[in-house]
């Protein structure tokens, strides 16, 4: 359970301004932590633990020497009581620089330091020591340490331990199982209130339970870690969005276009991805025959598409040239990392790639902006921002390409970003290896983050692909290249919408939008007339019949489990009438009606994707 809750937090991400502050005092904090155990439980040995992006853990090794310490989250309260008795009395936070060999007598007996230690030396950094309380004060601390950290205990804002669960030593499975305390911080009590609020939510809109609950998907060991298979309830919104995606995709100028899911390796190397990204794609399958030719899933669509740009000569005037594909691609990620449909293995993509001159490029990037924000507002969604990645500044040989052209790519998407009305913040060393990029940051209705959409104005892979085009002079260019994916993949949009809505899908998405429930067995034949004659009035409505034994009450429970948005319930008086009485999905009485009046009013609610019910 503590690891699932660890994944659930991972889905939060946070702005860099506010994370600098925020990380230090949850560092501090985690110092607190781990001095508050050491006191309590003085067997323990301390391991290490950082500051997250959504509070801080500390990993210690119960179990030297064989007498194994048992810490449980029934004493996590007195932990909690003791890091507060800490806070208050304001300890200085003081940093020390110490040699190797003071260090390492300082952490005698503790082999996950003196690894640490070890490590320093060998890249000749200096050693730091933080100081909680004064030298040998009785309520002094010192641990190995790079900081930062606020100056004062009474620094550390309001903080509270979440969970626990094993995790190795630093993360690699051949390394010793230690214990791990979850735990957060905030700067206020509100907003430490709002985070614990938010993780409730999120667990009952976990969409892995919704999405067992509601039949929409299963990954089976069978087919693979990571592998998501449909089912028929799934299906519909990943064909209803799908369809959305390529009706609005053609009305916004794009051709659509369909590529294998395989490859030969050549392909990648030209792109770059071999060797730079191996280790994220599937291994390579080497025929018998063709001479030993190599073959990868793809881990991208964009090679293909750019061998469907180079398969013609272009002239300017094919440019624009806006190629999409809802592109299936595999990527080989950690088996620890997969979680639910958010992280996968292998998903489907709402892809494209846009060809264009340097002087259409900031015009095409704007209207790829404006299209998120169209889909955005059709699902409610209506708290988002930009998060500008940027190359790490002490690390550039990391990257591909040349000075110019990631300033010039930069530049271009800065000044696009500058024409709409969207914030933006920036986040440095997070970069393509070919280029800046730009993720939409989605916020759910719950309030939590979601980066579900990555884009980028490439001024590389052209010049790899050699891709070219006829300007109006008669001269040879490089096309820029843009990509963007709105809707991101579909395993992960989907995830994302099922924890936005609570599985509350609205009506068009809906893989059930009307269920006709009989009082009894006796209007049995009455509600199949219903049935039927909802589908002759909207052939492509998806509707159910409950015919089971159970009582009403149930039939009603169960088809709000499902979350079916039009309940329509007929008994006797209903057939003595000729009507229906209507029951929505969050409980409310929508009244008794005729059957041509309740299918004006859906019909345009399914028409215009309405997010509200219409009654
Ligand atoms: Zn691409």
């Amino acid at each position: 359970m503590a690891v699932e809750l660890d994944k659930l937090q991972y889905n939060f991400s946070m702005s860099s301004q506010k994370k600098d502050k925020l990380w230090t005092m949850r560092h501090t904090a985690e110092h607190l932590l781990h001095q508050a155990v050491k006191e309590l439980f003085p067997d323990v040995q301390l391991a290490m633990g950082p500051a997250t992006g959504e509070g801080f853990y500390f990993d210690f090794d119960p179990d030297i020497k064989g007498k194994e310490v048992k810490i449980t989250p029934e004493d996590f309260p007195k932990i909690e009581k003791r890091m507060k008795e800490l806070k208050k009395l304001n300890l200085p936070v003081t940093r020390e620089e110490v040699t190797v060999k003071k260090a390492r007598e300082m952490f005698k007996g503790n082999p996950y330091k003196q690894e640490w230690i070890d490590e320093a030396e060998k890249r000749g950094d200096k050693v730091t020591i933080y100081w909680t309380g004064k030298d040998r004060d009785k309520n002094s601390m010192v641990d190995l340490c790079a900081g930062p950290h606020v100056t004062s205990t009474g620094e550390v804002g309001e903080f509270k331990l979440l969970s626990m669960a094993g995790a190795y030593w630093r993360g690699d499975e051949n390394n010793k199982m230690l214990t791990r305390i979850y735990a957060t911080a905030f700067f206020t009590k509100e907003e430490l209130d709002k985070y614990l609020w938010q993780l409730e939510e999120a667990k009952k809109r976990d969409h892995r339970k919704i999405g067992r609950e509601m039949e929409l998907f299963t990954i089976r060991e069978e087919v693979g870690p990571g592998l998501a298979l449909w089912l028929p309830k799934g299906n519909i919104i990943r064909e209803e969005l799908e369809a959305w995606a390529k009706e609005t995709e053609k009305k916004w100028g794009y051709k659509s276009v369909a590529t294998p899911h395989i490859t030969k390796a050549n392909l990648y190397y030209t792109s770059g991805h071999l060797p730079y990204y191996k280790n994220d794609m599937f291994p390579p399958m080497v025929l018998p025959d063709e001479a030993k030719e190599e073959y990868y899933l793809k881990p991208m669509n964009c090679p293909h598409h750019h061998m469907i740009y180079s398969d013609r000569p272009k002239s300017y005037r094919d440019l624009p040239l806006r190629i999409a594909e809802f592109g299936y691609c595999y990527r080989y990620e950690a088996s620890g990392e997969l979680f639910g449909l958010m992280r996968v293995r292998g998903f489907e993509q709402n892809d494209a790639h846009i060809y264009c001159t340097r002087e259409q490029a900031v015009e095409e990037f704007v209207d790829v902006m404006k299209l998120h924000e169209y889909y955005y507002k059709a699902l409610g969604i209506t708290d988002y921002y930009l998060e500008l990645a940027l190359r790490d500044p002490e690390n550039k040989d990391k990257y591909h390409g040349n000075e110019t052209m990631w300033k010039e790519a930069e530049e271009l998407m800065r000044k696009a970003v500058s024409k709409v009305d969207i914030p933006m913040v920036e986040e440095e060393g997070s970069a393509a290896f070919y280029g800046p990029k730009i993720d939409f940051v989605v916020k759910s209705s719950i309030g939590r983050e979601f980066a579900t959409s990555t884009n980028q104005i490439d001024l590389f892979m052209g010049d790899r692909f050699k891709l070219k085009y006829t300007d109006d002079k008669g001269i040879e260019q490089t096309p820029v290249i843009i990509h963007r994916a709105p809707l991101g993949s579909h395993e992960r949009f989907i995830g994302f919408l099922i924890e936005h809505f609570a599985g509350a899908f609205p009506v068009w998405l809906h893989p059930v939008q009307v269920i006709v429930i009989p009082i009894s067995q006796k209007q049995q034949k009455y509600a199949q007339r219903i049935e039927k004659e909802l589908i002759d009035l909207i052939p492509e409505l998806r509707v159910e019949l409950d015919s089971s034994d159970e009582t009403l009450g149930n039939k009603i429970r169960k088809a709000q489990g499902q979350k079916v948005p039009y309940m329509l319930i007929v008994g006797d008086k209903e057939i003595k009438n000729e009507s229906v009485s209507l029951r929505l999905r969050e409980g409310k009485d929508g009244g008794v009606m005729n059957l041509v009046e309740f299918v004006r009013i859906i019909k345009n609610v399914i028409g215009k994707k309405e997010l509200q019910l219409g009654f």
